[in-house]
């Protein structure tokens, strides 16, 4: 049989901890290893499966794209392109879009489009406040934005132009916003940094401060949009409506796209501006298409929240017989599981054991990212391999 982790260890650079899990096929909530063994997935590719693996009508939308046609650039019109711009719109507060590969280029493109904004619409390019913790990417400019020392400290001299506060504090956003501020950039819930949900006015008095001192609000929904929270869009949950929003992960469902969207007060780009050889290629297009009609006309955001619920209520009912629970937070799919103590790295391989896969960000904190379609009865599953797997990670 081939050794795949030595595989990996001979031929690829060694930037991930890998869990020893060879993934072969999946189906809805539920993977294979190459050696037959069954896992539930509750790590969704971080947070991107949203309609589960081998969506039937995902497979047949990008099977018959790639007998139809991959790519042409972007010097012409496709129409899986403009039928993807047509369902975000049309679903969304925001009014015009551009596609791109990736969450981090998404965000790059955000903040281009907020310093144009800036030069026209105030005097200079403008600074972006952002938060401690948070996660926008690897680029750069994207490690800068990004308020974290362990992603920033080896990459000196990092790009300026961005300036931090703490996540969930407006008055912080006040303090630092100068004749400089051009943007606020947040995550409506802090993901990576620990499944951190701000007040329930926080996000709202963010918007009427950049109404005030006309700045723009943009959103990182990398993860939080595409269902995730319960609703299609995370600022619905917090009802605001920002100015620009970024997507990617769970708008692919699987194929790699990105998209920022604004409103009309920030459509500022131009010919010439901004661009991309592969962003809207129709193949990732069509796949992206097809998940997102699914999860509009099957209401996949509504049922996120149910069995969001479900979920968190059955993780806090581990919490009498396993006291090394401390917290369960999170807001439709995306939950956080929060111990005592770090017992995350060892709880991780017993979950493996059991079939059970799942993500750590924090030593003693473990992801909860299914995907959106998961039932309540592979929910209950996955309770009684936690269970198993906590008593084996506590012995
Ligand atoms: N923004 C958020 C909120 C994320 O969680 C991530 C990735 O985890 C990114 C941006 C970067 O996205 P990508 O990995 O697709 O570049």
């Amino acid at each position: 049989m081939t050794d795949y982790r030595a595989m990996e260890s001979k031929y690829y650079m060694h930037v991930v901890n890998r869990q020893p899990v060879v993934i072969v096929r999946g189906e809805g909530t539920r993977v294979w290893d190459d050696e037959g063994k069954e896992y539930l997935d509750f790590t969704a590719g971080w947070a991107v499966n949203n309609v589960g693996h081998a969506n039937k009508a995902m497979a047949e939308a990008i099977a018959e794209q790639a007998h139809t046609l991959l790519q042409t650039s972007n010097q012409f019109f496709t129409v899986p392109q403009l039928e993807l711009a047509e369902v975000l719109v049309e679903n969304s507060v925001l009014d015009k879009i551009f596609l791109c590969n990736s969450g981090t280029e998404a965000n790059e493109g955000a903040v281009k489009l907020a310093r144009k904004w800036g030069r026209l619409n105030k005097n200079g390019p403008g600074e972006i406040i952002t938060a401690y913790n948070s996660f926008h990417g690897r680029t750069m400019n994207m490690v800068a934005a990004t308020a974290q020392p362990k992603y920033q400290e080896a990459w000196a001299p990092i790009p300026t132009g961005f300036v931090h506060v703490d996540f969930n504090d407006l008055d912080q956003i006040k303090a630092a916003t100068t004749d400089d501020t051009v943007a606020v950039m947040l995550e409506p819930i802090q993901s990576e940094g620990g499944v951190n949900i701000p007040s329930p006015e926080y996000l709202k008095g963010v918007r009427a401060w950049c109404d005030e001192k006309n700045l723009l609000f943009i959103l990182d929904e990398v993860t939080t949009g595409l269902g995730r929270l319960g609703t299609l869009f995370g600022y619905e949950a917090f009802g605001v409506e920002p100015d620009v929003i970024t997507l990617a992960k769970g708008l692919g469902g699987g194929v790699p796209i990105g998209a920022f969207l604004c409103n009309e007060r920030a459509n500022v780009l131009e010919p010439g501006d901004h661009g991309s050889t592969f962003g809207g290629n129709a193949l990732t297009c069509a796949a992206a298409n097809a998940s997102t009609r699914y999860m509009v006309d099957n209401n996949i955001a509504a049922h996120a929240a149910e069995v969001g619920d479900y979920l968190m209520a059955s993780l806090k009912g581990l919490q009498s017989k396993h006291e090394i629970i401390s917290d369960v937070r999170g807001m439709g799919c995306l939950i956080g599981l929060e111990f005592s103590t770090d017992i995350a790295a060892a709880l991780l391989p017993a979950c493996n054991a059991e079939g059970l896969l799942l993500n750590v960000t924090r030593p003693n904190l473990v992801r909860w990212l299914p995907p959106l379609t998961v039932t309540k009865e592979e929910i209950d599953e996955a309770m009684v391999r936690l269970d198993r797997a906590l008593d084996a990670a506590k012995a």
